[in-house]
């Protein structure tokens, strides 16, 4: 039986992102023969609208570029995000990394002027909190490897 993997939406092509693009992912697509993908966008889960306002966190808030606090949407679609994943028992998810949602090697600054730094988005601590092995679109090999060991 195919494994079910959560991965961010931006990734297989929808355009969920911020500014109404996506962030599809070719190599990712090209696995979905062997894995059951189930696409899942938190800040929209989290009842945000697309395109929305950048957002970076800045002491543990979520803050659009204009300055409104939407941590409670982030909140509520890692909540969502979450409530899925434990009635399929998913183990496994794929996210975008760099957003303040699905980040999980680096986040933005809270500056809104590019600078990375070590972090993880609202989702994918929420992910880990529970068990759930988070990867991004950078680390596949890692995600393959893993995926196998439990086959
Ligand atoms: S919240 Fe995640 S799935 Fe949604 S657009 Fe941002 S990175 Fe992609």
């Amino acid at each position: 039986m195919k494994k079910i993997v959560i991965v961010s939406s931006c990734l297989l092509g929808m355009r969920t992102k911020y500014n109404g693009e996506s962030n599809k992912s070719i190599t990712i697509l090209e696995l979905s023969h062997k894995f059951l993908f189930v696409p899942l966008c938190p800040e929209q889960l989290g009842g945000l609208s697309t395109p929305r306002p950048p957002a970076e966190i800045i002491g543990g808030k979520v803050i659009t570029i204009n300055g409104i606090d939407v941590t409670e949407n982030y909140l509520r679609g890692a909540e969502e995000a979450l409530y899925f994943a434990k009635i399929y028992n998913v183990r496994y998810a794929i996210l975008k990394d760099g957003s303040p949602s699905c980040g999980s090697n680096y986040i933005y600054d809270g500056t809104f002027s590019g600078k990375k730094v070590t972090g993880m988005g609202i989702t994918a601590q929420l992910f880990i909190k529970n068990g759930i092995k988070v990867f991004s679109e950078k680390n596949l090999e890692a995600f393959l490897n893993e995926t196998k060991k439990q086959e």
